[in-house]
């Protein structure tokens, strides 16, 4: 049962099964997915690298398009139910997001 042994690949032993599944992607973006803390609150942070996707999304920062391929971040509150709330930005705009100043909405 060493840990070694599990690597190898072996062709007649592989034969017909695999011992893992392929992961879904969503599970390696997870990855990089951190906590924020901004004085409006806690908010996930993912960064993606919008490769493989081909959707458009609207900034709420500048209300300007994120290419498709673009890396940017997905942002969402950290408190209960704020998954439903995730926002598309571009990296820069989510930095300088609290800098608009108080007043406005908190897309
Ligand atoms: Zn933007």
């Amino acid at each position: 049962m060493s840990p070694r042994r599990a690597r190898r690949m072996d062709p007649m032993m592989g034969k017909g099964r695999r011992t893992e599944p392929p992961r879904p992607v969503e599970d390696a973006l997870r990855g990089s997915e951190r906590l924020e803390s901004w004085p409006d609150g806690d908010w996930k942070v993912r960064q993606v690298s919008g490769a493989g996707s081909d959707k458009l999304y609207r900034c709420p920062g500048c209300d300007h398009e994120i290419r498709p391929g673009l890396p940017h971040v997905v942002s969402w509150p950290a408190w209960s139910g704020g998954e439903g709330e995730r926002r598309h930005w571009h990296t820069a705009c989510w930095r300088k997001r609290v800098d608009r100043g108080p007043g406005r909405s908190r897309y």
